[in-house]
């Protein structure tokens, strides 16, 4: 058998970054990467490396995400914030078409332009959870016959920098979900941030052709051995630091046979069906259309937009919506993203992220309501078998 050797991983200073993105832009792409913006750490296009959250963190809690100061300078010490990569791969708003009615000679005709070219995206600082609902994505929206063109438009072009985690937040469970802190495939360069005794540094690990292009214009040394094992501890250890676990075992028949849970009453009353966690998950993918028309009816746009199963309006068939209440909402979300998505797609649609947890206004924690599910469940077996 004959295989291509992995290239030895390398060092990168601190200083090294903006050649990095110097690397980046001369090749035509447009960095997207986590800065600070409005109280939180967002995903936005980055002029240069100076825009990076340099020594901020997060605290993140059911219902609770806020910036903290760390005590280091480190530019990715900071768990998934309220956007994911999603926003620049399949955004939030998109235009179809646009048609214009032209009246000349030779009458009236309409004219129509499609959506624009999207930019060469390099998305930097993607976490490997959200490496893992990168592919998820691919698979949901390129995977069938019919590959969406807006996605496909902005995900062949992009270039991807993962960023190993060495402090997962309160609300992650990657490892639960099969996942971990660690990048083992799906990106073009990965980097492990390391920080301590002042000296910040990364090590980082080619995956592709691409990756060692944008690698070799970058200033770096050979890694050695310590280093490179000091990152893969770091690593190692923060998959034992997961602030929640999910219950991993056959989550798609536990949601199935809790079709009828007393429980979905108890979410119900707390859910506000705001739809956040839908908008803050890195796989949802759903959406509607919206066409519209200026005053003079010249000219009409057809504009795709994000939509939540949590609205009333998305199972509205004729006459009617199919998921009145709040209780068939919440369990819709949650059978299909843990359970039915596996039948649909060959996966579960959750990576472990935590977003939905902390950006939900209520604090409503997916990990608890499936572990409250799984303890009904066993309770009403439990009683069954009494005499
Ligand atoms: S679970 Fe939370 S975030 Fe999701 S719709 Fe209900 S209240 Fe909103
Ligand atoms: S369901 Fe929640 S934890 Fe899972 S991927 Fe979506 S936002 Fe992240």
């Amino acid at each position: 058998m004959t295989g291509t050797a992995t290239p030895a991983p390398r060092l990168i200073d601190i200083d090294g970054l903006p050649a990095l993105f110097e690397a980046l832009r001369g090749r035509g792409y447009t960095v997207v990467g986590p800065t600070v913006r409005d109280g939180a750490i967002v995903v936005a296009e980055l002029a240069s490396a100076a825009e990076l959250p340099f020594g901020w963190g997060v605290e993140t809690e059911a219902g609770r995400y806020r910036l903290r100061e760390r005590s280091d300078t480190a530019a990715f010490g900071h768990s998934a914030g309220p956007q994911s990569w999603k926003t620049v791969l399949h955004p939030a708003r998109a235009k179809l078409w646009s048609a214009d009615r032209v009246t000349g000679s030779a009458g009236t005709s309409i004219v129509e332009t499609g959506a624009a070219e999207p930019p060469r995206y390099a998305l930097l600082g993607v976490r490997p959870c959200d490496v893992r609902a990168i592919g998820i994505l691919d698979q949901v929206l390129t995977g069938g016959r019919h590959a969406d063109p807006v996605y496909r438009g902005r995900r062949d072009g992009a270039f991807v920098i993962a960023v190993e985690c060495t402090e997962p937040g309160a609300t992650c469970f990657c490892t639960s979900m099969g996942g971990g802190p660690g990048a083992d495939s799906g990106f073009d360069l990965a980097l492990t941030e390391l920080t301590d005794g002042g000296d910040h540094r990364f090590v980082v690990r080619t995956g592709t052709a691409a990756g060692a292009g944008v690698l070799a214009d970058v200033p770096s040394r050979a890694a050695d051995e310590a280093t490179v094992r000091h990152a893969a501890t770091a690593v190692a250890e923060a998959a034992g630091h997961m602030g929640r676990t999910m219950p991993t075992q056959g989550l798609p028949r536990l949601l199935a046979d809790s079709r009828e849970s007393p429980h979905w009453d108890d979410v119900a009353s707390r859910c506000l069906t705001c739809g956040n966690c839908t908008m803050v998950c890195p796989t949802c993918f759903c959406t509607t259309t919206e066409d519209v028309t200026d005053l003079t009816g010249d000219h009409a746009e057809r504009w795709r937009v994000w939509d939540s199963c949590f609205a009333l309006d998305f199972s509205y068939l004729h006459g009617g919506s199919v998921r009145t209440s709040g209780q068939s909402r919440y369990r819709q979300w949650i059978t299909h993203k843990l359970g039915t998505w596996h039948d649909q797609f060959g996966s579960s649609g959750c990576v472990g992220c935590g977003r939905c947890i902390a950006w939900c206004p209520a604090g409503i924690d997916i990990t608890q309501e499936v572990s409250t599910l799984a303890s009904m469940l066993e309770q009403a077996a439990a009683d069954e078998d009494k005499p």
